[in-house]
């Protein structure tokens, strides 16, 4: 559902190149690349360049119409999550299964530790990286 509410955030400008970029994340269930999603425009027979590709994710992360992921490695993954509200990842480090989780008791600890250091919260990132069960039964 959340596809149809994200596109007419994104404006007119590049709509076509926005679309298809929009339309292969919703395609993945999993986090991927801007090389990854190039890859898949490729596939498709869309012409858009990466380093339009990385522009692209990067608004789109800008108005929160998909997740972006920031890895140990440096390596940004984005995804197009199916809540629309506030959320954390829990994410398979094998397979990049992805599970939507709620932040719990994160969130209050993210405004107390602001306001402690007199911060105006902005937001926050907290992402839980492990194996998920298939993985590990696969591994057996
Ligand atoms: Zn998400
Ligand atoms: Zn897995
Ligand atoms: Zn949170």
């Amino acid at each position: 559902m959340a596809i149809h509410d994200s596109i007419p955030k994104l404006g007119s400008r590049n709509t076509k190149q926005r679309a298809a970029v929009v339309e292969v994340l919703r395609d993945m269930d999993n986090f991927a690349s801007a090389k990854e999603i190039h890859n898949q425009l490729l596939d498709r027979q869309q012409k858009v360049g990466l380093t339009t590709v990385y522009r692209t994710l990067q608004s789109l992360a800008d108005i929160a119409a998909v997740d972006a992921l920031h890895m140990p490695s440096g390596e940004t993954l984005y995804r197009h999550c199916e809540s629309s509200h506030h959320h954390h990842h829990l994410v398979c480090t094998k397979c990049g299964r992805t599970e939507e989780i709620d932040g719990g008791p994160i969130e209050k600890w993210a405004s107390s530790v602001a306001k402690q250091y007199n911060f105006e919260l902005t937001g926050h990132d907290a992402e839980i990286f492990g194996v998920c069960a298939q993985c590990r039964a696969a591994n057996r």
